[in-house]
């Protein structure tokens, strides 16, 4: 699983990065960046979902991967 994130849609509340700072970071003018190429260890799904469903902008999703 990867997180992807719409820099066009993201306005920088940094709630994602609050509830998984393992998968997300901010810029220096606060917008959110993906840590990496996105790719969530199993142990982070739960917090990925989270992050997902707590971004006001609907700015991240989920690309599930068979592997
Ligand atoms: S929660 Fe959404 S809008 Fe806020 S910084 Fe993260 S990606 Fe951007």
């Amino acid at each position: 699983m990867r997180v992807r994130l719409d820099a066009d849609a993201c306005e920088g509340h940094n709630r994602c990065y609050a509830l998984a700072p393992e998968l997300f970071d901010v810029d220096d003018y606060g917008q959110a960046v993906v840590i990496g190429d996105g790719t969530v260890a199993a142990e982070l799904g739960d917090k990925a979902r989270l992050a997902v469903a707590n971004c006001p902008e609907y700015a991240i999703s989920l690309e599930e991967e068979d592997r």
